[in-house]
């Protein structure tokens, strides 16, 4: 391991793990109180409810993504590392990169979540997942591949599968990308493919509980059933998926054929327990105390998705990007005013401002302070808030454009087949004759 006092000279002594939601609000709020910092994450910094919209095609990768130092170059004494940390001494107080290591005398860990199958590996190999930049560009290869087999495909079995997709997990994340695959099907791809007719291409969603939308109001969840309905996703719930193959998905009671399964069914938070030698609950969130901070150890905050938080009704707070903002927001309070020598700490209060869930073009559902909205009003109020909460003008300004040229003209701009795996593009059949064949129905 390398030598901690000989790696980096000018150690700096606060030190933020992840520029996801938590750590760049915490980075802004140092920034803006002109104290010294060194920011560490292995990837860009990635707007994450947009996600689906890359896989879809409506929106580009760097519409959603931007490099965490373009971000921060406004502030002199920001250090920005891009590497990956692999362990955390809280003894030492040093932190250990691939190809470094760094001591702190405050550490904020804002390093998220990933996806989780379940300690079922299985379910990993024959599904997309959607949690990364890489993640997303992976499913849109998919998604296009799908179709283009398709429309060379002479096999109506075939055909019918290439066409159907299967979401698992039918929280917000699941949903959304439901109606946009839908829609992005129904509507644009139906306009581009010739031989096979998109406009039967199947969504279906899987959920394992008796609802889709944990936690969301009844009434609203039920309201946005019935657009799943007019837009023709299918919503099977109480249905646990046992098993993801090639052929598409076994359930305890069926299977569904389907060639591009999407799993959206849960979040875990591994090794952060391990390397902080602290308690965690079942997906691996570090408890932490009202302040933030792990027991035992006032100089670590967790924050965001890695951590497990209550409310003052001692309920769990969700993994939501407002409350990552916050608490970020609130750990850098607490070390600046340690740094001007304040010891005293209030518990962390969240401002719950509710919950939002597009549902494809002109429809979402909203539950904001007590209001329950649907429909073109609680899209307009997520388009707003998404395009809002952007990390710059000009990606406010290109995704507002987008968004209004792709709801007038029913097409979305970004249907690139990026090859980044190497993965076997569709060959020609020689069997089949590019004429002016009918439309291959798919029932
Ligand atoms: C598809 C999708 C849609 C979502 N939609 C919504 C929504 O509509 N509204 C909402 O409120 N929330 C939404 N969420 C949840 C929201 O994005 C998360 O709650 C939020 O991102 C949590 O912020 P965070 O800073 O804790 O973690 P993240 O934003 O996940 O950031 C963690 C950062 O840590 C970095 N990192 C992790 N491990 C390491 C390591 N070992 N070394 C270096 N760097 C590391 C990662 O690269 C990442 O940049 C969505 C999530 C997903 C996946």
């Amino acid at each position: 391991m390398p030598d901690p006092g000989n790696s980096r000279r000018k150690a700096p002594a606060i030190v933020i793990l992840g520029a996801g939601f938590a750590g760049m609000e915490a980075a802004e709020a140092l920034g803006r109180a002109g104290l010294p910092f060194t920011l560490i994450d292995q990837n860009n910094h990635l707007f994450q409810p947009l996600l689906y919209q890359v896989a879809t095609t409506t929106l580009q990768t760097a519409e959603i993504a931007a490099p965490i130092r373009a971000i921060l170059s406004r502030y002199p004494g920001a250090d920005v590392l891009m590497d990956r940390v692999i362990d955390i001494d809280a003894d030492r107080k040093v932190v250990t990169m691939t190809n470094d290591s760094i001591p702190y005398d405050y550490l904020i860990v804002a390093t998220g979540a990933r996806t989780s199958y379940f300690g079922n590996d299985a379910l990993r190999q024959h599904s997309f997942a959607l949690k990364t930049l890489d993640d997303a560009v992976r499913l849109r290869h998919q998604i296009l591949t799908a179709f283009e087999r398709a429309e060379i495909s002479r096999d109506d079995a075939t055909r019918r599968k290439l066409m159907t997709f299967v979401l698992v997990g039918g929280g917000p994340n699941g949903v959304g990308a439901a109606v946009a695959t839908r829609e992005l099907a129904a509507r644009t791809l139906a306009r581009d493919f010739h031989h096979v007719d998109a406009t039967k291409t199947r969504v279906i969603i899987v959920e394992a509980g008796d609802t889709i939308l944990p936690g969301i109001d009844a009434e609203l969840v039920d309201r946005a059933m019935e657009t799943l309905s007019a837009k023709e996703v299918e919503v099977r719930t109480n249905a646990k998926v046992v098993a993801i193959t090639p052929e598409g998905v076994d359930l305890e009671d069926g299977h569904i054929e389907a060639g591009t399964v999407i799993w959206t069914a849960g979040v875990a938070v591994p090794d952060l327990a391990a390397w902080l030698g602290a308690e965690a609950d079942k997906a691996g969130r570090i408890v932490v105390g009202e302040d933030l901070t792990v027991p035992e150890r006032p100089n670590i905050w967790v924050v965001g998705d890695a951590a497990r938080s209550l409310d003052e009704q001692g309920d769990p707070h969700p993994g939501l990007a407002a409350l990552a903002k916050q608490q970020g927001r609130y750990a850098a309070a607490a070390i600046t005013a340690a740094c001007h020598g304040k010891a005293e700490r209030t518990p962390f209060h969240y401002s719950d401002y509710g919950h939002m869930v597009p549902l494809g073009r002109f429809a979402a559902i909203a539950h904001v302070k007590g209001w329950k909205l649907s429909g073109l009003i609680a899209w307009l109020l997520w388009a707003f808030v998404h395009v809002l909460f952007l990390m710059d003008w000009r990606r406010r300004l290109m995704v507002t454009l987008t968004w209004i040229w792709s709801l007038a003209t029913k097409r979305t701009g970004s249907r690139i087949i990026i090859n980044r795996d190497g993965v076997e593009l569709p060959q020609p059949d020689p069997a089949h004759q590019p004429t002016d064949a009918p439309k291959h129905g798919v029932a």
